[in-house]
């Protein structure tokens, strides 16, 4: 006895399948190719080996499957290049029960032995068209030798085959392949259209939605079509058929913008508490660590558009409301931090646990800001038992200063200990200098007149000091003097701890 009845089950089909496209006019964001496959078709110039490149989600597959279709349609007239898709070659195929279009999926065919199967299979002629199709996808995933038996076949096919590959990684093909292919190179869809195209499936779907929730949708999917429908589908469930702001952003994590945005200012005032608690409340509030870090790279990159006077970017709102820090931010802190992020990715890919890997480059980017000076790191650890708003007024107060104000101040004043004299140095970005003076030289004395140094010759080069000696005597007008190393000498370090010290007692 059956239990239910096949007609009680409604079939869900996602939305990407339910709407794939049938016709080449049906496919968005990829006019030149489509114009070129349609030409192609209509003055009958096909090749036999044609290869689809491009990321995920932009139509490869689907393109294959039209320009199969179209090749043997019975239906299409000379000069035409779309399949009719009501003949029983368009549907066979449409159904995948076509025994002359054969679709292999390389990722699971990797072997030599899977392709001498289809060079073997591939001298017949075929039983119901005018062309036998192979559609290999995943195409780099084959094995070294499997690509050498191609090679032959790929190169001089028999009349009735065509060769359809497609690749997400073009680079891992060998490019004795590649160079007896048609190549496709596949676009990213631009944002306005995916954004068009997704508002066009919710009113076949009869869904409403707002402009804003389909931009989010469209920028999420980053130029690929299924991607898109994909979070469509979710937004539609998730919203009950009303595919609003409110339910995107949730979905997408985008409500949390704003501790992002926290995030971001805590790491360039260098200060690692509040950072790390803001990466906290990200995480408890049940954002994936890796969802943190692709949202603060995403932040950064709008931050560089921003100072670019870029407009139409994500975290618009929350840029434009705190233009005015912005605007002081380096724009070399905004390039070191989107290079260690980028290699936040691949640390978080290899640790036991994501988020300890993100909480260490959040301390990692803390320390990149050069406005921090090993003399404020010294500050901010001595200041540790002021209360916690007081240290952030003082780093603020400390962060607005700009370089040139900085200069000035230590310039009008004479120079009284080894502190003055980094500042100096940071001021004028001699940044090389600074890291020679800060780690590698040693202090014999300091007078009003005079600066005696030494440094261990293993060290540091002669052309260093000389230079160092330049500046510092361009700099502070002291006489800078070099002496042999006694044990008299102390590194700047101990200096500087002594002079806070001083500072302290006074
Ligand atoms: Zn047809």
């Amino acid at each position: 006895m059956q239990l239910f009845e096949d007609q009680d089950i409604k079939p869900y089909v996602p939305i990407a399948r339910k709407y794939r496209p049938k016709l080449f006019s049906d496919i968005i964001g990829q006019d030149p190719i489509v114009e070129l496959l349609k030409s192609a078709i209509r003055t009958n110039r096909v090749h036999h080996s044609i290869l689809f490149t491009g990321t995920r989600g932009v139509g490869k597959t689907t393109m294959a499957r039209i320009l199969a279709k179209s090749i043997n349609c019975l239906n299409r007239k000379e000069g035409e290049s779309e399949p009719c898709n009501t003949c029983r070659s368009c549907i066979s195929i449409s159904e995948a029960r076509n025994q002359d279009v054969i679709e292999i999926d390389a990722a699971s065919n990797t072997s030599v032995t899977d392709v001498r199967v289809i060079i073997d299979n591939s001298l017949y002629r075929p039983v119901d068209s005018k062309y036998k199709v192979y559609i290999i996808d995943e195409v780099h995933m084959l094995s070294t030798s499997a690509f050498n038996a191609l090679l032959k076949i790929i190169e001089e096919p028999p009349v009735h085959i065509k060769f359809i590959l497609a690749t997400t990684e073009y680079n891992k093909i060998p490019k004795t392949i590649l160079s007896r292919c048609f190549k496709l190179f596949l676009g990213f869809v631009p944002i306005d259209v995916l954004q068009q195209y997704c508002r066009h499936i919710l009113q076949m779907e009869g869904c409403s939605s707002d402009d804003l929730a389909l931009k989010i949708i469209a920028r999420s999917a980053q130029g690929s079509a299924r991607d898109a429908l994909s979070i469509l589908d979710q937004a539609i469930i998730l919203g009950n058929m009303n595919v609003t702001t409110s339910v995107v952003s949730h979905m997408l994590y985008f409500h949390n913008l704003e501790l992002i945005w926290e995030i971001f200012s805590s790491i360039s005032k260098g200060d690692v508490e509040s950072a790390i608690n803001n990466v906290e409340s990200c995480c408890n509030g049940g954002m994936p660590p890796i969802t943190v870090l692709s949202l603060l790279t995403n932040f950064v990159h709008c931050a560089s558009q921003f100072l670019l006077n870029k407009e139409n970017f994500d975290f618009e709102e929350i840029i434009r409301a705190n233009s005015d820090t912005l605007k002081n931010i380096d724009f070399t802190f905004i390039l070191r931090s989107w290079q260690v992020l980028m290699k936040g990715f691949e640390d978080m890919r290899y640790s036991p646990s994501q988020l300890q890997a993100l909480e260490m480059l959040i301390i990692k980017l803390c320390y990149l800001n050069e406005k921090i000076t090993p003399q404020d790191m010294l500050e901010q650890h001595e200041e540790s038992n002021i209360p916690k708003t007081t240290k952030i007024c003082t780093k603020t107060h400390t962060q607005n200063h700009t370089v040139e104000a900085e200069q000035q101040r230590i310039k009008s004043s004479t120079i009284t200990c080894i502190g003055d004299i980094l500042e100096l140095l940071y001021a004028n970005k001699e940044l090389n200098l600074y890291n020679v003076f800060y780690h590698k030289i040693y202090i014999m004395d300091l007078s009003t007149s005079r600066l005696l140094i030494s440094y261990d010759r293993n060290e540091v080069t002669s052309a260093s000091i000389e230079s160092l000696q330049n500046v510092l005597t361009k700099l502070t007008g002291l006489n800078i003097e070099i002496s042999e190393y006694n044990n008299l000498a102390r590194s700047v370090h101990e200096v500087l701890n002594e002079e806070k010290i001083k500072k302290k007692v006074k």
